[in-house]
C-alpha cells in the first residue's frame, strides 16, 4: 500500500503526525510518500513540527510559497501532479483546508488517483473565506470523506455527497492532543522561560485573512484586547505581523508578542491559560481538548458544537464583546462541565488507516 500525503501549513504537519505515526504501527506495511508543497516555510512554521513531532523529512519539498492563491494553487497543482506520475501512489491523502489541500485533489484526482480528504464536510457558510471555497471543492473531488463530527457528515449530506464515501472517525487533532500533551507536560519550558503563572494569564492567536487583511478588524480586535487585565500572550503568525506593521496597528501594552512557538510549547500555553482568545480551527478545540475556555475572534465557526456545548463564545471582530469577553478572570469554577467524546475516542489516525488499507485489499 502506497500513500501519498501532501502537507503544506502548520495545522496540516500536526495532523499529519498523528496519521503518519499510525501508518508506522499498522500491521500491514505501508510506504508514505509525503509531499511538502512549502506554503509554509519559516523554520518555525514548517521544521520545528517535523523535528518535534516525528514526521518523517518529506520525500519532496516543492518551495512553493509567498504566491497569490492562485499562484500557488497552480504551481502546487503541476508539482504534486509531476509526483503522482513518478510515484503511482493508491491514496492521496490530503488534510483541512489549504491551498496545498485543494492542489493535491485536483492533480489527484485528473489522474483517477483516489483521493481520502481528512476533516472533510466542515462549512462556515462564509464563502469569503478561501478555506471555504478548498474544502467544498476538495470535498466533491475526494473518494473517502474523514469526518470529525456529525455536523460534517449532514453538511456533506445537505451537498449530495454520497454516504457511501464518508466515515464518521473522530478528530484527529484529539488524538494529537492526547499523546503530545502528555509529551508537552514532559519537555516544555514555555512558562518558566516567559515567566508565566498558572491560569494568570490569556493566550491569544490571530491568523485568519478576515482579521488581518481588514485594517478595520485587527484594529477593533487589538482595541478588544486591550481591555484584559491580565497579561497576554501571542504567538504571531508572520502574516499578522506584516499586517500590523503595514497598517500601523498600535499593539496594546499588555499584549507581549512572540514568534510563533513549538506545538509542544503551544499546547503547554493553552493548558494553562485562563482563556484562549483566537480566530484558528484549531486552537478552537485544543481550548477544550485541554479544557480551557475560549473565545473565538471570528463571526461565525466550522466547530459548532463548542458553542452549543458553552466552550467557546464568538465575539468576531467587535471591541465591545471582546472587551467584555476578555476579563474572563473568574471563568474558573464557572465553566459548563466538560462534555466527552465530542470529537471522537482519540483513535481517528488508526481508524484512517484501516480504513484506507481495507480498500487497497478489497481493490487486489
Ligand atoms: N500552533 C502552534 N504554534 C503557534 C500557533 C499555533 O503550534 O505559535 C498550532 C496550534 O496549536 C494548532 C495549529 O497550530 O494545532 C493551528 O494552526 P493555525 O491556527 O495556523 O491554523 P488553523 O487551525 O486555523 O487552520
Amino acid at each position: 500500500m502506497k500513500i501519498c500525503t501532501v502537507i503544506g501549513a502548520r495545522p496540516q504537519f500536526i495532523k499529519a503526525a498523528v496519521v503518519s505515526r499510525a501508518f508506522r504501527e499498522h500491521a500491514t506495511p505501508v510506504q508514505e510518500v509525503i509531499v511538502h508543497t512549502g506554503q509554509h516555510f519559516d523554520a518555525n512554521m514548517s521544521q520545528v513540527f517535523f523535528e518535534e513531532l516525528g514526521i518523517p523529512h518529506p520525500n519532496y519539498n516543492l518551495g512553493i510559497g509567498g504566491g497569490t492563491h492562485g499562484q500557488n494553487t497552480g504551481r502546487m497543482i503541476e508539482g504534486i501532479e509531476q509526483v503522482l506520475l513518478q510515484e503511482k501512489p493508491d491514496w492521496l491523502l490530503v488534510y483541512g483546508d489549504t491551498d496545498s489541500t485543494l492542489a493535491g485533489a485536483l492533480a489527484a484526482v485528473k489522474l483517477h488517483i483516489s483521493v481520502a480528504h481528512v476533516e472533510a464536510g466542515l462549512r462556515s457558510f462564509n464563502r469569503k473565506m478561501p478555506e471555504e471555497i478548498n474544502r467544498i471543492l476538495t470535498d466533491h473531488a475526494a473518494d473517502r470523506l474523514f469526518t470529525p463530527t456529525k455536523t460534517a457528515v449532514n453538511n456533506l449530506s445537505n451537498e449530495g455527497i454520497s454516504v457511501s464515501k464518508v466515515q464518521n472517525i473522530g478528530d484527529v487533532m484529539y488524538d494529537a492532543a492526547l499523546y503530545y500533551g502528555r509529551m508537552a507536560e514532559q519537555c516544555s519550558q514555555i512558562l518558566a522561560m516567559l515567566d508565566l503563572t498558572k491560569k494568570k494569564y490569556v493566550l491569544a492567536t490571530l491568523h485568519r485573512q478576515e482579521n488581518v487583511d481588514d485594517p478595520e478588524r485587527l484594529d477593533n480586535i487589538m482595541q478588544g484586547l486591550a481591555a484584559s487585565h491580565l497579561p497576554i500572550v501571542m504567538p504571531l503568525h508572520p502574516r499578522t505581523r506584516n499586517r500590523l506593521q503595514e497598517f500601523a496597528i498600535t499593539v496594546p501594552a499588555s499584549v507581549k508578542i512572540l514568534d510563533p512557538v513549538g506545538y509542544l510549547d503551544m499546547v503547554m500555553l493553552e493548558k494553562n491559560a485562563v482563556l484562549i482568545a483566537t480566530d484558528s480551527g484549531g486552537v478552537q478545540k485544543e481550548a477544550y481538548f485541554h479544557k480551557t475556555p475560549c473565545i473565538t475572534l471570528r463571526d461565525e465557526t466550522e466547530w459548532l458544537e463548542l458553542v452549543e456545548i458553552g466552550w467557546n463564545t464568538l465575539v468576531g471582530a467587535d471591541v465591545q464583546r471582546i472587551q467584555k469577553a476578555i476579563n474572563f478572570d473568574n471563568a474558573i469554577g464557572n465553566q459548563p462541565d466538560w462534555v466527552e467524546n465530542v470529537y471522537g475516542d482519540g483513535k481517528a489516525g488508526e481508524k484512517i488507516t484501516s480504513s484506507l488499507i481495507e480498500e487497497g485489499k478489497q481493490a487486489i
